[in-house]
């Protein structure tokens, strides 16, 4: 979804809920359209030329309760994205060594969780899954420094 019609669409929504569209309500969205998932305290130092810190954990505070942005949990900690209500249903590879996280969108994965939910005549309406471990960079560098140990 482009960013006009994800702005357009969160004035619709806030107004569908009894909340005006303000221009720190915005500033935040944009931040998270531009940023996903992001780390409360990367998004406050994001905002911090614009937007005093209450301002933005209040913020927060209200998108999570109109389900604007939820929380994706990795290990203890999380960090913040929008909700399938505003962007494209995906899922997280987050890197332990470098803390870079990637969006991964695998068709299989919704039909397999789909599949898995209706044998237990289950009607799943959402998940989440987030996988751990190392992206390429950090394993090459990790084989180098190895090497660099054998020589
Ligand atoms: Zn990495
Ligand atoms: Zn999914």
């Amino acid at each position: 979804m482009d960013q006009q019609k994800s702005t357009a669409s969160l004035r619709q929504y806030l107004k569908a809920s009894g909340y005006s569209f303000t221009k720190q309500r915005r500033k935040v969205f944009d931040c998270l359209i531009l940023n996903h998932p992001i780390a409360m305290h990367e998004l406050l130092i994001k905002l911090n030329d614009s937007m005093d810190p209450v301002s933005v954990y209040r913020t927060i505070d209200l998108f999570e309760k109109l389900n604007i942005v939820q929380r994706i949990n990795f290990g203890w900690k999380y960090k913040l994205e929008l909700t399938d209500n505003f962007v494209n249903h995906h899922h997280h590879l987050l890197c332990l060594g470098c803390g870079k996280v990637i969006n991964i969108n695998q068709a299989e994965i919704e039909t397999f969780i789909g599949y898995t939910a209706a044998k237990q005549g289950f009607l799943a309406s959402s998940h989440q899954l987030e996988i751990q471990g190392y992206c390429r960079s950090c394993l090459t560098e990790a084989k180098k420094t190895v090497n660099r140990r054998v020589v």
